[in-house]
């Protein structure tokens, strides 16, 4: 075998290989790029099958025949313009001009037969050459306005047009040098070889060539993509990542974000192609990707649409790809990039815009993330300051406070004896009474404070805790009867005694503030499981489900609460459950609404008989 015809066979292997690839891209897909391109690889195997196949049946080669392949050779500048018009704008003129050529060839080949006049030879070839050499500097224009991996295929597809015009060229000296045969058809072979490599590259590269084609796009996104988040706004962020993904792809793209209110994917900046606000249950192209949270190519836009069909035509839009963003199962939005013409690589585009949204969910997660920790940072600050001044003003009110009091007893037990102050006494008692209520509310910002420090001392002593619920039970209080009391034995166990009668005067004062004049409130006291278990159970108001792991927070009051009708500042619940957890033991709640509410408290208890 000579090098030559081991270069015509490796030609036949790739330009058959290129064809069935393209066939089975054409039949999966069905875009008219994908049909073209099988049209123009399926005529060049044809030419090259022919003389073979023709040769090995033993089928001589009938005027009909040649007539067809003749027709079929002249038909592959057309093919190869209609590749070009799939993705560029190519005048009339030129169109034209192509088809007649084609037409006026093969009439001169039906009519003359194959021996051509020297002229129309050369009319003929340069006809070949001229449509090829058009076609792959149209594609080399493509390639200089796109960019990674569809430049790089772009480029080859226009270099395969352009050895292929040569190869033509060079193939048609032989008619006019015949002593130079064997030369030319050497070439002619050597630059098919070229034609089809670069044609390998550009319609069906291997994966790992994509990839380190998409490389330096990706590369540079990904750079920048680490410094997005610190930008001030998440509208610089997205105009930045619109602007990443558009140079990506040498198009436009808009970054819609899902705002579950309403329901709709918000487009800061659409360029007049798509409306601000994309309803997600609605028909556009957004809202369907959205929904499927799978990426697609759209060919074109407003077919796909109809509806946005005049928008998309003002803002020169053809081709979409769009892709969902979305972070774990959280769903951020979309990413839409659009094109004036069809993108020439679709599948490739896809991944890319794929990737790239991908990588916009983590930058806009990591955005939120830090707006989260801000917004927790401020809130923070805001309640440390809070914290700072009630504690400061508490502090501050207790010394007058506590000598106001004190002279409003001091009165009070007067007004009791001295006929003269006694006319005063219903005055002087509301006084005292008011004085008292005010320090209890002081003592409570305190103890709140305390808390929050971490500051709130126990000083532990022997208790027997079914005897100190007796005593709050028996307190005398305006409703004393109303309270229940069940305990057996002696509940033993190291406590603060005064903080303990505290935590339980507090849960009592509450069953009876947030119930009506006639119910009970029922205080029972066990021991279980090494702990001493007290309950305070009341059949009143109680508290809405959402409100019940809120109540223990400082300054909390249910939904249900009418300030006016029940006084209060939501602090005691708090000061319960730090004086619970001071002694290691635990508070919650169990509650329906309208029905009642129970406190359950569980204290670390010292087992019957020993001292804890
Ligand atoms: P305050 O009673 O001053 O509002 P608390 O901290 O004692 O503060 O209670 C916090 C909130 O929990 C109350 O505002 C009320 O909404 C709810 N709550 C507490 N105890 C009861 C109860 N026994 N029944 C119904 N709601 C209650």
């Amino acid at each position: 075998m000579t090098a030559l015809q081991l270069v015509q066979g490796a030609n036949n292997v790739l330009f058959l290989g290129i064809f069935v690839l393209v066939a089975i891209n054409a039949y999966r897909r069905r875009t008219r790029t994908d049909v073209d391109a099988a049209l123009l690889f399926g005529s060049l195997a044809l030419i090259l099958l022919v003389s073979p196949v023709t040769q090995l049946l033993g089928i001589p080669l009938s005027g009909a025949l040649t007539l067809v392949i003749v027709a079929v050779l002249m038909a592959l500048p057309y093919l190869m313009l209609r590749l070009l018009i799939d993705f560029s704008d190519v005048p009339l003129l030129v169109r034209a001009a192509t088809l007649g050529g084609l037409i006026a060839t093969v009439v001169v080949f039906a009519t003359i037969g194959p021996a051509l006049d020297p002229a129309v030879t050369l009319f003929i070839i340069g006809y070949f050459a001229a449509v090829s050499l058009y076609a792959a500097f149209g594609f080399v224009r493509l390639a200089r306005r796109s960019s990674g991996v569809t430049r790089r295929r772009t480029q080859a597809v226009a270099s395969g047009m352009g050895f292929f015009g040569l190869a033509i060229l060079v193939a048609s000296a032989s008619t006019f040098a015949p002593s130079a045969a064997g030369f030319v058809s050497g070439a002619t072979q050597v630059l098919a070889l070229f034609a089809a490599l670069s044609w390998v590259l550009g319609f069906v590269p291997p994966s790992q060539l994509r990839r380190y084609w998409q490389q330096p796009e990706l590369r540079s996104f990904l750079e920048r993509a680490g410094t997005l988040p610190r930008l001030p706004t998440t509208d610089a962020i997205l105009l930045e990542l619109e602007r990443g993904t558009g140079a990506s792809f040498g198009a436009r793209a808009a970054i819609g974000l899902y705002r579950a209110d309403a329901g709709v994917l918000t487009f800061a900046n659409s360029y007049g192609a798509i409306p601000a606000d994309v309803p997600v249950d609605g028909s556009s192209l957004a809202a369907r990707v959205f929904r499927s949270q799978r990426a697609e190519y759209f060919i074109d836009a407003a077919r796909a649409n109809p509806e946005n069909a005049a928008a998309y035509r003002e803002a020169q839009v053809g081709p979409v790809l769009v892709a969902p963003i979305t972070a774990g199962d959280r769903r951020i939005g979309v990413l839409e990039t659009f094109a004036e013409h069809q993108p020439v690589f679709s599948s490739d585009d896809l991944a890319l815009v794929e990737l790239l949204a991908d990588q916009a969910a983590v930058i806009l997660e990591s955005r939120a993330l830090i707006d989260e920790a801000a917004r927790v940072q401020a809130q923070e600050a805001a309640a440390r300051l809070k914290e700072d001044f009630v504690s400061a003003a508490a502090h501050d009110l207790k010394t007058p406070l506590t000598t106001l009091l004190g002279q409003a007893q001091i009165l009070e037990l007067r007004a009791g004896r001295d006929a003269e102050l006694a006319p005063h006494q219903p005055a002087i008692s509301r006084i005292a009474r008011e004085a008292r209520r005010l320090s209890a509310l002081v003592e409570d910002l305190l103890d709140a404070s305390r808390i929050e420090e971490g500051k709130l001392e126990v000083r532990r002593e022997p208790v027997d805790v079914a005897e100190l619920l007796r005593h709050v039970a028996e307190r005398p209080r305006p409703h004393k009867d109303r309270v229940v009391f069940q305990a057996n034995g002696r509940l033993a166990g190291s406590f603060d005694r005064r903080r303990i009668e505290q935590l339980l005067d507090n849960l009592v004062e509450n069953g009876l503030k947030y119930s009506d004049g006639g119910s009970k409130v029922e205080i029972r006291a066990w021991r279980e499981d090494g702990e001493i278990r007290i309950t305070v159970k009341d059949h009143g108001i109680g508290i809405p489900a959402a409100d019940q792991p809120h109540v223990f927070d400082r300054f909390h009051r249910a939904s249900n609460v009418d300030a006016r009708k029940y006084a209060g500042i939501g602090l005691g619940l708090y000061i319960c459950r730090g004086i619970a957890q001071e002694h290691g033991g635990r508070i919650w709640v169990e509650s329906a609404l309208g029905q009642g509410s129970t406190f359950h408290v569980a204290l670390p208890g010292a087992a019957e008989g020993k001292p804890n």
